[in-house]
């Protein structure tokens, strides 16, 4: 059956459905591969839970009945009907990607387009081979403007991401130290990440470039691109404040944003700059952006008893520890406390980069430090201010013993620390 047969079931179903804990009637149901799952082990249930089409790639699991369809691969067949309908919808296409910032400068974007037009982003994060497709099939003929994450960890992906979503306008948020497992180096990612520049460039699209980002306007010659950033661009945004919530200007307008940390400037930035560029009015853009509220542990300011807490326990990487550090150093507060855990990810860098940042607290010692995790506990440090927990148990010891009073708090570790666990246990 070829893709053209199987888009036309798409448009008559509901929906496409990849899991049978969540299927819609009238839905067709992709039978995908996963590591500890196989859809085609589903595809009846598919069925009797109300789908239309099942779409699976293992004869010997299924009748053959009309309601499912055969192909060689469930997932590449995926990938080609988001490109089909892409094409079919030839709505424009903004897709982002970047080391840090993706998911709440796609949030920003598409909370200040939404003002305008009917918009489709990303849903959370589903920014890999399966997320993007699904995103692209989840716009429909009403859908005016499509804004779409996209997400790498090794070299390749962002060129796959771009041919499937075949974007009108790129963006890349930054180029840092994030899966170097996967890209081996800092050369690596900017390498990857640049998949998007050479799609752009070879398909005459446009890029948004951050011109205060060296990195983003050394590596985007050669192609049509806008400009933002506080020298003389296309788009010129000031930062007011970044001491408590982040304040900036643009146009004469005072925008207050729900986000901490000064790293959000430039995921504001390109919101604000890609909003004037699709003619929302800056009046629109400052609700938009004064709208958003981060969710999921990124960068939340909370008060705990007589604690000033700001959690971001979401994720981390190199890059984005010394991001969130030298923000904190900056931050209000008499007393001090960082509570860091492991960054992930890193391969054989990890030693020296856990390293890195022990230096950066020895050489700043602006508050207390509580390091935990293996990876920081590898790392010497003799500096009194910085303090190692092996794991979490040792650490939820202390501060049940001796809970932080009146201190302002950064909570920071990559995602499977969880680390907002400590939360419970400051009072
Ligand atoms: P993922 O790789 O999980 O998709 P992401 O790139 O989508 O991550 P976000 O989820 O937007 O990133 O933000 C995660 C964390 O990264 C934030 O909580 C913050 O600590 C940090 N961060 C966000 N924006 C920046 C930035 N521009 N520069 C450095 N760090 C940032
Ligand atoms: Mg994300």
């Amino acid at each position: 059956m070829d893709i053209k047969e199987i888009h036309q079931y798409y448009l008559d179903s509901s929906g496409v459905c990849t899991d049978t804990r969540n299927i819609t009637a009238e839905c067709i149901f992709f039978a995908l591969k996963g590591e500890n799952f196989n859809g085609n082990l589903f595809a009846q249930e598919a069925l009797d839970k109300g789908a239309r089409k099942v779409i699976v790639d293992q004869q010997q699991f299924h009748k053959n009945t009309g309601e499912t369809i055969l192909v060689e691969n469930v997932l590449v067949t995926l990938q080609q009907l988001a490109v089909f309908h892409r094409r079919f919808l030839g709505l424009p296409i903004i897709s982002l990607t970047g080391s840090n910032g993706k998911t709440t400068s796609k949030e920003l974007i598409n909370a200040v387009l939404s003002q305008k037009y009917k918009t489709v982003a990303t849903i959370g994060n589903l920014n890999n081979h399966i997320g993007v497709p699904l995103t692209l099939l989840s716009m429909t003929m009403d859908t005016e403007l499509g804004i779409v994450e996209m997400g790498a960890n090794h070299l390749g992906e962002i060129q796959m991401l771009s041919e499937i979503a075949q974007p009108d306008y790129g963006y890349i948020t930054n180029f840092g130290k994030a899966h170097l497992e996967g890209f081996g180096s800092i050369e690596g990612v900017v390498q990857g990440k640049t998949e998007l520049y050479q799609y752009l460039r070879n398909n005459g699209k446009k890029l948004f470039v951050n011109a205060n980002d060296p990195k983003q306007l050394e590596n985007s010659i050669n192609i049509d691109r806008i400009t933002f950033g506080t020298a003389t661009n296309d788009y010129n945004i000031k930062m007011v404040d970044s001491t408590h919530y982040l304040v900036v200007e643009y146009n004469g307008v005072r925008i207050q944003t729900n986000l901490v940390g000064s790293y959000n400037f430039a995921n504001v930035s390109a919101a604000v700059a890609i909003g004037a560029y699709f003619n929302v009015s800056t009046e629109n853009i400052k609700v938009g952006i004064e709208g958003y509220i981060p969710a999921n542990n990124r960068s939340q300011l909370i008060t705990k008893g007589t604690n000033i807490i700001l959690l971001d326990a979401y994720n981390a990487n190199p890059s984005s520890m010394l991001a969130a550090l030298e923000n904190f150093k900056q931050a209000k507060g008499e007393y001090k406390l960082m509570i860091l855990g492991d960054m992930f990810e890193l391969g054989h860098e990890a030693e020296k980069e856990h390293q890195n940042i022990v230096q950066f607290l020895e050489e700043n010692p602006f508050g207390t430090v509580y390091l935990v995790g293996s990876n920081f506990f590898k790392t010497t440090s003799s500096a009194s201010h910085i303090k190692h927990f092996q794991d979490f148990a040792t650490l939820q010891t202390t501060l049940e013993k001796n809970s932080p009073k009146k201190n302002t708090i950064l909570i920071k570790a990559s995602r499977g620390m969880a680390l907002e666990r400590v939360l419970q246990f400051i009072e």
